[in-house]
């Protein structure tokens, strides 16, 4: 029999509580028990954890955000942090972690292996930023919701010749903010990855005015070096130039809650059972992502305060796809 421990991290992301009771079934299927910890790193630390039994995750499967709970812990940042988890689990008796989060929670699941700590991730962070999958769990969900919200300022941009700067999450990567613009049909877009020329923001909008358009819509990364609430006041001193009138939505964190969309739920259905699977072959030190249409795992070396690159020729679609 082997016990092992299960967290979620960082920022909640729908499809959280799939993954969890994807590993919860699966590694009871195979006759092992899980703990599962409260709070992430924190509660790692402060050693809240108990059994889960297979009812104790029935229900959760549609829920947004993480039963759990997350939270944000720096002393685990540190190796006396990391020392006190590891006396945790070692106290609890658990013989593996499976650490379910974004970036920065793989960041700490490598720290923790690299101390000789069994470790498996699963990638999941709206923020699709993580190397090692070509998308992350919860990341469908949050894109869709922004979608929604871009469809509905569309109509009312267009009722009044508008143009709208949309501000979506991402954290310092522009995946949700790309990707948002091109499903939405956005005029343009502005990411952390890209230099943007605020000049030549305006000379696209008032272009897109000249051509007849009866509104314009922006999306905007949260991470860009001018995020909305500097455009807006960029613009703000001669906004007639724009030929729109102009207004800020920033969308926030209804991002991140809301029901996890199938895609999520599949995703990380997968990923949970594959992060089982995983630690019974003896694999551990990597990251569970999905890679070309296949679970795939990248040792967490590789992953580790590393982030995605965009895709240059969506990046280059989103250009074109904008007159
Ligand atoms: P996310 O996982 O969503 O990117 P954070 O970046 O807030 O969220 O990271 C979640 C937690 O992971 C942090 O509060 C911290 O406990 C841990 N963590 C982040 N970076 C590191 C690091 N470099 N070393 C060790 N632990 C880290």
């Amino acid at each position: 029999m082997r016990r092992i421990a299960v967290l979620t991290s960082g920022g909640d992301a729908p499809g959280m509580n799939a993954a969890l009771r994807a590993v919860v079934r699966t590694a009871i299927a195979r006759g092992w028990e899980v703990l599962g910890v409260r709070r992430g790193y924190a509660g790692l630390l402060a050693g809240e954890m108990r059994p889960l039994s297979a009812r104790d995750v029935g229900g959760i499967l549609q829920l947004g955000g993480t039963v759990l709970g997350s939270a944000r812990c720096p002393e685990f940042q540190t190796e006396g942090g990391r020392r006190r988890a590891l006396a945790s689990l070692s106290a609890h008796g658990a013989e593996a972690l499976v650490v379910i989060g974004g970036n920065g929670s793989q960041t700490g699941a490598y720290e923790l292996s690299r101390m000789g700590f069994p470790v498996v991730g699963v990638a999941s962070t709206i923020d699709n930023d993580l190397v090692g999958s070509d998308v992350t769990i919860g990341f469908d969900t949050a894109l869709n919701v922004a979608l929604e919200a871009i469809d509905r300022l569309k109509t009312t941009a267009s009722s009044h010749g508008r143009a709208f700067l949309v501000e979506v999450m991402g954290r310092d990567c522009g995946h949700l903010a790309l990707l948002a613009g091109i499903a939405g049909g956005a005029e343009a877009v502005v990411l952390p990855e890209v230099e943007t020329d605020p000049e030549a923001l305006a000379r696209e909008l008032h272009a897109a005015y000249q051509r007849g358009k009866s509104h314009a819509l922006v999306v905007v990364a949260e991470g860009a070096a001018y995020n909305a609430a500097h455009l807006a006041q960029y613009f703000r001193a001669n906004e007639r130039r724009l030929g729109f009138e102009l207004r800020v939505t920033i969308l926030g964190h209804v991002q991140r809650g809301g029901a996890p969309g199938a895609a999520d739920r599949l995703l990380a259905t997968r990923l949970g059972a594959a992060a089982v699977d995983a630690l019974a072959r003896g694999e551990a030190g990597v990251l569970v992502g999905w890679v070309r249409g296949a679970v795939a795992t990248t040792p967490l070396e590789e992953v580790a305060g590393r982030l995605k690159p965009l895709d240059p020729v969506l990046l280059e679609l989103a250009g074109v796809l904008a007159r």
